[in-house]
């Protein structure tokens, strides 16, 4: 699983992967594109190589469901993976504040963890320490970041650094 580059880096790995991410890698949740899907947006993150695709139930202001394929590292899927659990059931609102959250603890020093109740996401805060592969973990909230601001008729731009658009919707 740990590609070449990823054997090699000398800070502890089992930061990285902890226990959750290696179980969501091995047994993906809602893996596959959803017949009901609202809305559906895609991204890349070239530095890496991943690609998420996300097919979206919005229902009365909340997500109903949340599908995903893809491919990559077992960052970006597992990422990708734990973000569906999170989601479902989540009205807009709140999956905007948790995707802002999560992606404060994957690139701010300064995001205080336990200010937050983020659950099983916490073991992503590990990504963190390990700057490549920080947008391996974000590249899942960046595309539901598109789909969200779709849901409520808005319409964002990327980074430029992970591009994501929506697909349909
Ligand atoms: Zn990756």
């Amino acid at each position: 699983m740990a590609s070449n580059r990823e054997s090699q880096n000398p800070v502890d790995l089992d930061d990285l992967y902890r226990d959750v991410i290696l179980d969501h890698y091995r047994r993906p949740r809602n893996r596959g594109a959803r017949e009901d899907a609202t809305v559906s947006a895609e991204g890349f993150n070239p530095s890496c190589g991943d690609e998420i695709q996300l097919s979206v139930a919005i229902l009365d202001g909340a997500v109903d469901g949340v599908g995903f394929g893809g491919s990559g590292c077992s960052i970006s899927q597992s990422s990708a993976s734990m973000m569906t659990e999170a989601m479902s059931g989540r009205s807009i609102d709140s999956a905007r504040v948790m995707s802002k959250h999560v992606q404060q603890m994957l690139t701010d020093d300064s995001f205080d963890i336990d200010a937050v109740d983020l659950g099983d996401l916490e073991a992503l805060s590990g990504v963190a320490k390990f700057p490549v592969r920080i947008k391996c973990g974000l590249l899942a909230w960046k595309v539901l970041d598109q789909v969200l601001a779709n849901a409520t008729g808005e319409s964002i731009s990327d980074d430029g650094d992970i591009p994501t658009r929506v697909t349909s919707g």
